[in-house]
């Protein structure tokens, strides 16, 4: 019986935590956020979200290979959970993208959180495990933000999908916010606000 239980326990965390990195994968994310979301919606609370790309990772596999790849993502989860309060939830969608969501937050906590994220990615480089010991990497990361009473989690996700898009075209390393009271308003729908997340 305990066998089994364990076996049970097993599966569940393979179904639902991300291998590499530990944090919640794509499939638990989109449980939560879901959950998340009924809550916000009954309550009238915001409902806010950060995609989180990193610039060029692409380039860090291919000069320091694939394990090294592997040690920034890893990496990057960890600072992600640091950024971030209890309540808010991370998820790593896939690949070199990875989310936030943060319950109740309108758009100033919202950067405030992609801010602190920025300080923890700037403060200090990422170690590069498998490749040469001690070598390390400066990562920038570009945020498409989307903050604010969104009618559904697909049409929150798809506005930050557009920003963080905007925000490689306009050059990476930058977070770029839209908000949704503005569309409520009457306001007109702005290109939202592009913050070049490096210290210059
Ligand atoms: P951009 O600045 O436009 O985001 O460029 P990029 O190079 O980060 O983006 P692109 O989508 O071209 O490359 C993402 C790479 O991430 C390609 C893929 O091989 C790599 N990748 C995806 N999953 C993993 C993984 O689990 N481990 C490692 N090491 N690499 C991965
Ligand atoms: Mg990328």
């Amino acid at each position: 019986i305990s066998e089994r239980a364990r076996l049970v326990e097993e599966l569940k965390v393979a179904a639902t935590t991300d291998p590499l990195t530990g944090i919640a994968n794509r499939r638990r994310f989109d449980e939560l956020v879901k959950l998340e979301m009924q809550r916000c919606q009954r309550f009238g609370h915001t409902m806010s979200l950060l995609l989180i790309d990193i610039d060029h990772f692409k380039q860090i596999n291919d000069t320091h290979g694939h394990a090294a790849g592997d040690a920034v993502l890893t990496e990057l989860s960890r600072r992600c959970a640091a950024a971030i309060r209890p309540l808010d939830l991370v998820g790593r969608l896939g690949g070199d993208e990875f989310a936030i969501v943060l319950p109740g937050c309108g758009i100033d906590e919202t950067r405030q959180v992609a801010e602190r994220l920025r300080a923890l990615v700037a403060a200090s480089p990422f170690p590069l495990a498998g490749a040469a010991d001690g070598l390390t990497t400066a990562v920038t990361l570009s945020i498409g933000g989307a903050a604010g009473r969104y009618p559904s989690m697909d049409v929150a996700l798809a506005e930050a999908d557009a920003v963080l898009y905007e925000a490689k075209r306009h050059g990476r390393d930058r977070l770029l916010m839209a908000d949704a009271d503005g569309i409520e308003d009457g306001d007109p729908v702005g290109p939202g606000v592009s913050v070049q997340l490096s210290q210059p």
